[in-house]
């Protein structure tokens, strides 16, 4: 079968022709219909630091924000069957180190991850553990169902930042993760969401039209000003989803005496707080991953009964030869999500 690989430590990725992945014991064959490309995926794309730990398992299927069709089964699994759609939760914990011993899976010292760690799904067909599945709804479609992962990792940073009725909220990084922490703030209450992106007219544009009039471009206005301007004054919550150092220091410089600021993006630098000034706004900066087991379930449920609410996210859809050209559009500040479609030439 044909799949996107990891095959050396450096720039790029291979397209490559790799045996089918058979099923091992608890685990289920899916083919896969809609793949979505991640940040991460484009970090690891670009070869960016903080992903050397791949180099041993290279090459490597990537890929993890996806749903197909269960087409084979180990002897073993009586969930999904075979014909189900699913998604995939595409961290696997170990069940046995002292965080899955107390309940919290999400904080598994040894997890696996689907196209990070083990072989993903860019490709036709992906292995993956039954007990990761979750069953799709007959409304959600395949290509709906690959923003399942994304969205739970924006809905956790929002749960994470304690978002209530009335809020005023910022969200610094208009992409996929942004643009889901502000759906699912607004969702949660916030009476106004401000969507903030640097040289990214459209973005900023795919965030008005999901409905947030408040938007900035930080290459015409200053974050401080902007904020004054539409919100009055500091704010609540904010939310960082870019990566970039400086969004840290800033995002801090717009919290109201004793909000809190969620970091929910990559760094590959590190990045200096002055916390005396921390201290005595009593702000709180919290870090949010992932998602838990909990957010799958909601996030479908909101998929299923509002799903064209979230569809304006994808912004293209590519064939899988063409997943590379879909990494480029990625990389540049025209997409917001790029969903690959394997079963479509
Ligand atoms: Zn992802
Ligand atoms: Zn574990």
């Amino acid at each position: 079968m044909l799949a996107v690989q990891k095959s050396q430590p450096e720039h790029g990725l291979t397209l490559a022709e790799v045996p089918r992945p058979a099923p091992g014991p608890g685990e289920v064959l899916i083919e896969v219909e809609a793949c979505g490309i991640c940040g991460s995926d484009v970090h690891v794309y670009e070869w960016t630091s903080g992903y050397e730990w791949m180099t041993p398992l290279m090459p490597l299927t990537v890929g993890h924000e996806f749903a197909g069709t269960v087409v084979e089964a180990a002897p073993d699994v009586a969930f999904p069957e075979i014909g189900q759609r699913v998604t995939v939760w595409p961290s696997i914990s170990c069940g046995a180190c002292p965080a899955c011993r107390e309940g919290q899976p999400e904080n598994c010292e040894r997890k696996v991850t689907l196209g990070l760690t083990r072989h993903g799904a860019f490709a036709t067909h992906v292995a993956a553990p039954a007990a990761s599945c979750f069953a799709l709804p007959d409304s959600v479609d395949s290509e709906l169902a690959s923003l399942t992962e994304p969205l739970c990792v924006s809905a956790r940073a929002v749960e994470t930042g304690e978002v209530r009725l009335g809020h005023s909220v910022v969200v610094l990084g208009a992409g996929m993760i942004g643009l889901g922490i502000a759906l699912m703030a607004r969702r949660a209450g916030a009476a106004k969401v401000i969507v903030v992106g640097k040289d990214d007219s459209v973005r900023l544009a795919c965030a008005r039209r999901l409905g947030f009039a408040a938007t900035v471009d930080l290459a015409e206005e200053e974050l401080a000003a902007a904020v004054t301007r539409l919100a009055g004054g500091k704010v609540d919550r904010v939310f960082e989803a870019t990566g970039v150092a400086a969004s840290v220091t800033d995002g801090l410089s717009v919290l109201r005496r004793g909000g809190i600021l969620v970091a929910a993006g990559i760094h590959s630098r590190p990045v200096s707080v002055d916390l005396t000034a921390l201290v005595r706004g009593k702000h709180q900066l919290r870090g949010s991953h992932g998602a838990l087991r909990s957010t799958w379930a909601t996030v479908l449920k909101l998929l299923a009964e509002s799903g064209e609410e979230f569809r304006p996210l994808i912004s293209h859809r590519v064939g899988l030869a063409d997943t590379i050209e879909g990494f480029r559009l990625s990389l540049t500040k025209e997409a917001s999500k790029v969903v690959v479609r394997p079963q479509q030439s």
